[in-house]
């Protein structure tokens, strides 16, 4: 067999993606005319899994092994049949969740729709060449760490690195960004008339409010990269009732998901002062730790080696961004390049209303288009050359020390 031409595979992708964009477009359409929130998100990921097989993918449904977080799970795996095992694999990421209230306000319904439609186009160009694409449909990313859990039951140990889209307000490839994790803290105290006897009432509203004392005088004493943020979801229901139940939310970030897991247990014990001050039992229930995104320049460059082939130029540099996404445990699993392209988002930033009309538009649909072939562009890159692979995988494993 002569050497595959990667720039003739390449434009085999960009005619795909192209012949594929009415049907891509009615999907991103229908995933934000319907958005699903959490783990249930099932019509969102039947209607990629549909688009995928009717393109000739093999599809694995409920990967995840999700135990005890949730009943259902809507997450898959799509991979070219035949493929399997054979050369480079390149994970494709794909999440479809929305958020409570907003919709979809972080651009899954482009991330999803990009993800598969990048995948069908590799199918296409790459005939027998050895080599596969996993279009990961990744659920629940808003909170839930789906991700996490698809590592965890081993779906990513296929993929040698690993690629996503995410809206933005500009170009991007390879912005770094920070550790995050929740937790919840549930105080139980006793109820009691507040005039009458409160003596014998344990007021768990005190508790929630000393846990943000306690916080407030943390924050002088962690490293500048942190932030503590937090809300009371429930703090008593009358105020002439001693409240026997407070609920706080609290969030962490920080650099590193090492540095997480230190402020977090520090933030534990502000939670655990305040319960033995007011006499509430407590207790903690910690959501995943997202992980930082590492950044390996190795696979930055291929993903802007494409850019010039859709019209972009290469970014001036990548910066720092101060959210957080599952995208980052997998970064530490395998080397991961998430990329972004403008939306027309009118200045604002993902989770707001603005943000969700910006992944309903023209410059959305075109900008779908666009990121499908990079990403296509990148994965055939990345599947002809296993050295280059090699290399990254290395570089890899020197960041991570
Ligand atoms: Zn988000």
């Amino acid at each position: 067999m002569t050497k595959p031409n990667a720039s003739e595979l390449k434009s085999r992708a960009f005619a795909e993606v192209d012949a594929l964009r009415g049907e891509a477009v009615a999907i991103a359409k229908d995933l934000h005319a319907h958005p699903e929130v959490g783990w249930r998100t099932q019509r969102s990921a039947d209607l990629l899994t549909d688009y995928l097989e009717k393109h000739g993918m093999f599809v694995e449904k409920a990967v995840a092994e999700l135990g005890e977080v949730s009943d259902v799970d809507c997450s898959f795996r799509a991979s070219i049949p035949g493929h399997m095992g054979g050369g480079v694999g390149v994970a494709l990421l794909a999440e479809y969740d929305a958020l409570p209230g907003l919709g979809h306000g972080c651009s899954h319904n482009l991330i999803g729709t990009i993800a598969a439609t990048a995948g069908i186009a590799v199918r296409r160009a790459l005939g027998d060449v050895p080599g596969n694409v996993y279009v990961m449909g990744c659920p629940f990313e808003e909170g839930g760490g789906g991700k996490i859990y698809m590592i965890d039951a081993g779906v990513f140990d296929v993929a040698d690195v690993s690629i996503m889209w995410h809206g933005s307000s500009d170009v991007r490839v390879g912005s770094p960004n920070i550790a995050a994790s929740g937790m919840t803290y549930t105080f139980t105290g006793k109820s009691a008339h507040s005039g009458a006897n409160p003596h014998q009432g344990i007021n768990a509203a005190d508790a929630a409010m000393l846990t943000f004392a306690g916080v407030n005088a943390l924050r002088q004493h962690v490293t500048s990269d942190v932030r503590i943020h937090g809300i009371i979801e429930d703090g008593g229901v009358a105020a002439n009732s001693v409240p026997d139940k407070a609920v706080v939310r609290m969030m962490t970030r920080a650099a590193s998901y090492k540095n997480i897991e230190r402020v977090r247990e520090r933030v534990h014990d502000c939670a655990r002062g305040a319960a033995l001050m007011t006499g509430a039992k407590l207790e903690i229930a910690e959501d995943p730790v997202y992980a930082e995104r590492l950044v390996v320049p190795g696979l930055r460059e291929v993903v802007i080696g494409n850019l010039g082939l859709v019209g972009l130029e290469r970014p001036d540099g990548d910066p720092q961004t101060f959210a957080s996404a599952d995208s980052g445990n997998v970064s530490q699993y395998i080397p991961h390049v998430t990329f972004n392209l403008p939306l027309d988002t009118k200045g604002s930033v993902p989770h707001t209303v603005a943000f969700a009309e910006a992944c309903n538009t023209g410059m959305a649909w075109d900008a779908l288009v666009t990121a499908a072939k990079i990403m296509a562009a990148s994965a055939i890159d990345l599947i002809l050359d296993p050295e280059r692979v090699s290399a990254i995988k290395a570089e890899h494993a020197a960041l991570k020390g």
